[in-house]
């Protein structure tokens, strides 16, 4: 039977990352997942290929916004196989660039599926249909998360899609119902809609987004609901069926105008669930929480003291960087590091146009656990790279403890949110105050700027907003 030192169950963004760095620390490791090469979720089916589209929805939707500036372009003719040419492309680039470097570092690699026959042994299926066993020393789970199914809804029909079929952009569909408000719902959404669907979202929340700061969704949804036909909260949707004409669906709710309409194609994106079935893990000590999530310490060990588990399985943010970092402590424990998976701060992106982020406490969720906290708040419209760009929609606002003045968080909506947020999530793990931030000479004219901008906000000297502060 073949032995391993590590084994590693998932190439996602949590088990390659993992792999890469007991690789890098001289530990012996075997690396298995069901693809050709790692990557995972986020590679093949989310973070990447979603923002592949995404940046060509951009690019539409500025064409059309050109007109403003004097730019007048011809509709875009849309050649949906050479996109997703150019997609598929980006994904076999960067998965394919994954192989290398497992190569590299002399990882083995196997490829298959990969059950626990106890707390030593894995069986596994190879993509070849022969059967291997493999004895480890220790493993680290990260079979990641799949679409949830809602059984109701799961209609067998090319007309229903998840994230993973939306991905593949079959076609564009006339009119499309997006179920669920969250990122994914949004980001799809918007991706067909530059595509020229007639886009619906329907989201059983009072807000899209629900968790994220109501001032900046706000700033979101008043783009959104140019871009969307319906954007209907507080909906629920009773029925999905199939008839000649496509899905009909029934809503309801308080403010529905039309409680039956029929669409070409319903995206369901209503959560992620972790892979936590077929695994074998009742032949192991693993244990799971209620919400169906691998129970896990701060170590990112498992109550099996051989098995560690990190990412979506774990629960809390289901993002690709806090799998990462999670891999990264789970095999620093395993080289018996002494470290733990504390973040001060996980930065969470939606890569709508605007986009939106936030990091460290928000202050949805400073009100909900008492936390008093001073918020300050800078508008775009004050912002010269904003108004160059012609994109003064945005805001920038700064969690602050009243009494130490250090800065517990950070939001921003406006185009490269995304980029600007790991400014925040350094100044929280540093553990910096409002003034740091304040005398941080930033570079102009960026949109950094906004974010030493209302640290100055709160001294009430923000050099392009006259708001003296009361005293
Ligand atoms: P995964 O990426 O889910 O990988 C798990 C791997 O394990 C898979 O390859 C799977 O095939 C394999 N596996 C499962 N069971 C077995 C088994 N028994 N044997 C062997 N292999 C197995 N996150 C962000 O941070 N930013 C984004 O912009 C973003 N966009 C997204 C967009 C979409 C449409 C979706 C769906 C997700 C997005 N995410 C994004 C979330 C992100 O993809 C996940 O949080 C991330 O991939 C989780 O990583 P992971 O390592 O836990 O697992």
């Amino acid at each position: 039977m073949k032995k391993t030192k590590l084994a590693i169950i998932g190439g996602g963004p949590g088990g390659y990352a993992a792999a890469f760095l007991a690789s890098d620390l001289g530990l012996e490791v075997t690396l298995i997942d069901k693809a050709k090469n790692p990557g995972g979720v986020c590679l093949y089916r989310g973070c990447i290929p979603s923002k592949a589209l995404l940046h060509i929805a951009k690019l539409i939707e500025e064409s059309k916004e050109a007109k403003k500036w004097g730019i007048t372009f011809a509709e875009p003719e849309i050649d949906i196989k050479k996109l997703r040419r150019f997609k598929d492309k980006v994904v076999a680039k960067l998965t394919g660039g994954l192989g290398m470097l497992v190569k590299q570092r002399k990882i083995s690699y196997i490829q298959g599926t990969a059950k626990f026959i106890n707390s030593t042994k894995l069986s596994i299926e190879k993509t070849d249909g022969s059967m291997e066993e493999l004895e480890f020393g220790k493993a680290i789970l990260a079979t990641g998360s799949v679409p949830t199914k809602i059984p109701a809804f799961a209609l067998d029909s090319k007309r229903i899609m998840d994230s993973t079929s939306a991905l593949e952009l079959e076609d564009i569909p006339k009119k499309l119902l997006v179920l669920g408000g969250g990122y994914i719902g949004l980001e799809m959404g918007s991706v067909y809609s530059a595509l020229g669907s007639d886009v619906t979202v329907v989201e059983m929340m009072p807000s899209l987004l629900p968790g994220a700061d109501k001032d900046l969704v706000d700033v979101l949804s008043r783009t959104l609901k140019k871009k969307f036909s319906q954007i209907l909260l507080n909906t629920k949707v009773v029925e999905l069926k199939e008839t000649a004409e496509g899905i009909a669906v029934k809503f309801e709710g308080e403010n529905v105008k039309e409680a039956e309409q029929v669409f070409d194609k319903v995206l369901i994106s209503v959560g992620r669930s972790p892979v936590t079935k077929g695994l074998g893990l009742e032949n192991t000590s693993v244990t799971i929480t209620e919400r169906g999530f691998v129970s896990v310490d701060e170590k990112c060990k498992t109550s099996d003291a051989n098995i560690f588990a990190i990412g979506d399985i774990v629960g809390g943010a289901m993002l690709a960087h806090k799998a990462s970092a999670e891999g990264k402590v789970a095999v620093e424990s395993v080289a018996g590091h002494k470290v733990a998976f504390e973040p001060a701060a996980i930065p969470a992106v939606v890569f709508t146009d605007p986009e939106l982020a936030w990091t460290g406490l928000t202050e949805n969720e400073a009100a909900e656990q008492g936390i008093k906290v001073e918020v300050v708040r800078f508008p775009w419209a004050a912002s010269g790279r904003s108004t160059t760009l012609d994109r003064t929609d945005g805001l920038t606002k700064l969690i602050i403890e009243p009494k130490t003045e250090r800065v517990l968080g950070m939001g921003i909506v406006g185009p490269s949110a995304g980029e600007l947020i790991a400014e925040g999530t350094l100044a929280v793990e540093m553990a910096a105050t409002v003034k740091d931030v304040a005398l941080t000479i930033h570079p102009h004219p960026t949109l950094s700027e906004t974010v030493m901008e209302s640290a100055e906000m709160f001294f009430g000297q923000s050099t392009h907003i006259y708001k003296p502060k009361k005293i």
